[in-house]
């Protein structure tokens, strides 16, 4: 009886120690898996972070309209102008707090168009990679960094200029 006992117990630690071999193996590879995939992850969720940016431009975008219907249909000479509808959060990026750049004051709101940049984040707020953009018909997007660099580079458009002459 008792060596059948000791029999019995070298076959269960052995079965024992195959089980948490195969439990090391299987937490090794999820290990692997997770170190693989999660970067991925986190590249595909990045815009999703900067939501509260999109907000912010939203928003700017908004309160120039009302300011522009307020003052004959133009933009005001600086973003500060607006603090008495938004407040001054709305006016920087929502994660490092960096001044968004105003590139249209004075301009006549009705001329811009879905191609011009109004208001883009600096790209040191997202490390160089892009910006929040707002465009002249209300939009925002997203822009890629060599994206923006292309559209401030790129000249007004014709009804853009009219304004900037007309002032
Ligand atoms: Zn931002």
């Amino acid at each position: 009886m008792p060596p059948r006992i000791h029999h019995e117990d070298a076959r269960m630690s052995e079965q024992s120690r195959f089980k948490l071999n195969s439990l090391l193996m299987i937490v090794a590879i999820v290990a692997i898996f997770i170190a693989i995939v999660l970067p991925l992850i986190n590249r595909l969720r990045e815009p999703g972070g900067r939501v509260p940016c999109a907000s912010n431009m939203r928003q700017i975008g908004q309160a120039l309209l009302l300011y522009s219907m307020d003052h004959g249909g133009r933009y005001p000479q600086q973003l500060e102008e607006l603090l008495k509808d938004i407040t001054e959060e709305l006016l920087v990026c929502a994660e490092t707090g960096e001044p968004s750049i105003f590139v249209r004051p004075g301009a006549i709101a009705a001329d811009l168009t879905a191609n011009d940049v109004v208001v883009y984040e600096p790209l040191s707020a997202h490390e160089g990679e892009g910006s929040m953009v707002l465009f002249g018909d209300g939009h925002v997007k997203w822009v890629r960094a060599d994206g923006l660099e292309r559209m401030l580079a790129r000249p007004a458009s014709p009804a853009a200029t009219r304004s900037a002459v007309a002032e």
